[in-house]
C-alpha cells in the first residue's frame, strides 16, 4: 500500500506525477488537484500529450479516450505491416520441410 502524497489516503495503484514526481491517488493525480510544484510545465503542454502520459499509468481521464483511439490506430497500422514476417516464417518452414524430405529420401535409398 502506498499513501497519497497530497491527501494521505492509502492507494493500491498510485499515480506518479510527471511534473513533480510525487505519488498520488486517483483523485489527486492531476496537477491542479495536488498543488503541483511543476504545474507550469503541465499548463504549457498540449492536452493530448497529458492524457496519454496519464493513461499509461492505468488512469482513466477525460482525454484517455483519445489516447486509446490513437493506440488502436497504431495497432492497426503495425498489424497491416506484419504479413512480411509471416511470409518469411512460411518460407523458412517450407525450406526446413524440404531439407527433412531430402534427408528422409536419402535414408530410404
Ligand atoms: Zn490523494
Ligand atoms: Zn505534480
Amino acid at each position: 500500500m502506498t499513501r497519497c502524497d497530497h491527501c494521505g489516503n492509502e492507494t493500491t495503484l498510485p499515480f506518479t506525477c510527471q511534473h513533480c514526481g510525487g505519488k498520488f491517488c486517483s483523485e489527486c493525480r492531476l496537477p491542479p488537484n495536488h498543488n503541483c510544484t511543476g504545474i507550469g510545465s503541465w499548463n504549457r503542454k498540449p492536452r493530448p500529450a497529458v492524457g496519454m502520459s496519464y493513461s499509461r499509468g492505468g488512469g482513466v481521464s477525460a482525454t484517455g479516450g483519445i489516447a486509446a483511439d490513437t493506440r488502436r490506430g497504431a495497432a492497426k497500422k503495425t498489424g497491416g505491416g506484419v504479413p512480411y514476417l509471416k511470409i518469411m516464417i512460411a518460407i523458412i518452414i517450407l525450406i526446413i520441410l524440404g531439407f527433412l524430405g531430402l534427408l528422409l529420401a536419402g535414408f530410404r535409398f
